[in-house]
């Protein structure tokens, strides 16, 4: 039943094009899920819904979006993870309750799943899913409280990890944020109506104004009323730092800062700490590219595109024939000979997960004639896995869990490997410090995921 995702969730009330806006919002939001996707709207009566695998201009295309009538609804992408494909995990997630629709759409890990699903199961509980979005629809429900923004409420308390959630009723939108705060969600305003979604790149493809950042532990009414707003009991922050490093699109705000703008300051962080000369500088694109920049420019060395990339090949790739993970690499990414022969390079790497890649980029750097290969990672060694949401796989695979940062260089076969300190990533960012989550650097998690046995410490 483990299940860990990181997905993107877009939601609209109080517009007749909401479908329209919601798939654009997804499109924008393709990044954060590339297995399933899923819309459902509400005319405040009657629902119509769209769900399917595939990309999202995929699942709606052939006039699926002009289809789908209303003035709310939420939508979803979902992320895939290795084993937990599956048609019956697309969100939205819908039930029917009292001859009313209602759907969630989740983004985040719980981490008492577990313990909840076998309460309700005894209980009598039937479930359709693996999901744990689905345990959620089932507390809210069964609340005992009478209004339902109190049974929502009610339900969310019980839940420990990571939620940003959008939930649809046919009379209004309740978006919702775990107490910890570990995943984006932000609030904006359409000329008609409102629009919630994990990243503020959707905002500016639809035309809203972005309002502000979701509160950790913040609960957000939307009806005909206008915008409630309702806390969960506090709790320590612990925004999700690899959402900086990594996951979020340059151009999105998330937890009210620019992205790109912190993955530049990465880079120039890591140039003020890395301890060796080069005479280019080059990203592992795309996700190297911000924080090479902001390198290059401390370093006041050229910044060179010297890989390119190949922007039909996507992660869902899909095989012909059996190739090679080299053969896979290369076809992604290709090294200019002409840009690289002779020089002393300087690779500028988001961050290394297993090594397998990098190993297969810096043997192709190496074939086209580099003379020195270093490599500078925007974040630290990754060595303990995430419970909230990234995918990351078991502290085994994880390269730098059972490696020295000279071994790790020497398996992936630079001349010089150095990583940004955990410090020098904190203060690139400017949210305070300790509101970050940084278990996976560390080992220090904030919510302790129930059952687990391993060494690593909670706060
Ligand atoms: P590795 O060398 O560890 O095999 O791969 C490192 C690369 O994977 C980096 O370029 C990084 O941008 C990328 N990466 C980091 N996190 C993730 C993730 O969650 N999913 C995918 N597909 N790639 C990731
Ligand atoms: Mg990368």
């Amino acid at each position: 039943m483990e299940i860990k995702e990181n997905c993107g969730i877009a939601g609209v009330y109080g517009n007749r094009k909401a479908a329209e806006i919601i798939y654009f919002s997804l499109f924008s939001l393709q990044h954060r899920g590339q297995e399933s996707c899923g819309i459902i709207v509400s005319d405040g009566k009657k629902f119509s819904f769209h769900r399917g695998m595939g990309l999202v201009w995929e699942v709606f295309s052939n006039g699926k979006v002009e289809k789908l009538k209303g003035f709310s609804g939420i939508g979803h992408v979902r992320y895939s993870t290795t084993g937990s494909s599956s048609e019956k995990n697309i969100q939205p997630f819908m039930v029917e309750y009292k001859g009313k629709t209602y759907a969630i759409a989740h983004n985040g890990n719980l981490v008492n799943s577990y313990t909840l699903r076998k309460k309700l199961e005894e209980n009598g509980t039937i479930f359709q899913t693996t999901l744990d979005t689905e345990i959620i629809m089932h507390l809210i429900i069964r609340s005992k409280k009478k209004r339902f923004i109190d049974k929502v409420i009610d339900a969310l308390k019980k839940l420990r990890g990571a939620f940003s959630l959008l939930i649809f009723t046919p009379e209004c939108i309740i978006a919702a944020k775990d107490p910890w705060g570990f995943r984006p969600l932000a609030l904006g305003k359409l000329k008609e109506g409102y629009i919630i979604s994990s990243e503020t790149c959707s905002f500016d493809l639809v035309g809203a104004k972005y309002i502000r950042e979701i509160r950790p532990g913040e609960i957000i009414l939307i009806n005909k009323n206008g915008v409630k707003s309702y806390n969960l009991p506090a709790k320590k922050i612990s925004r999700c730092i690899f959402e900086f490093i990594y996951f979020a699109r340059p151009d999105s705000k998330i937890f009210g800062k620019n992205v790109y703008i912190a993955r530049k300051k990465l880079g120039e962080k890591l140039a003020e700490e890395f301890p060796y000369e080069g005479d280019i500088v080059i990203p592992i694109p795309d996700s190297g590219n911000c924080a090479a920049m902001g390198f290059a420019l401390k370093r006041g060395i050229p910044y060179e595109m010297g890989i390119i990339r190949n922007h039909y090949v996507g992660r869902t790739f899909i095989q012909p024939f059996q190739t090679t993970r080299e053969t896979q690499v290369k076809i992604k990414l290709n090294p200019i000979k002409e840009v690289i022969k002779g020089k002393r390079v300087i690779v500028v790497e988001d961050s290394i997960v297993r090594g397998t890649t990098s190993r297969f980029r810096i043997k192709s750097i190496r074939e086209a004639g580099a003379k020195k290969i270093y490599m500078a990672v925007s974040c630290p060694p990754i060595k303990f896995p995430c419970f909230y949401g990234i995918d990351f796989p078991s502290s085994k695979e994880l390269i730098a869990n059972n490696k020295t940062i000279e071994e790790i260089g020497k398996s992936i076969g630079v001349d010089g490997l150095y990583y940004l300190s955990l410090e020098g990533m904190l203060s690139a960012i400017s949210l305070p410090p300790e509101e970050f989550c940084t278990a996976c650097f560390t080992g220090k998690y904030r919510v302790k995921p129930e059952g687990f046995k391993g060494k690593e410490q909670f706060e």
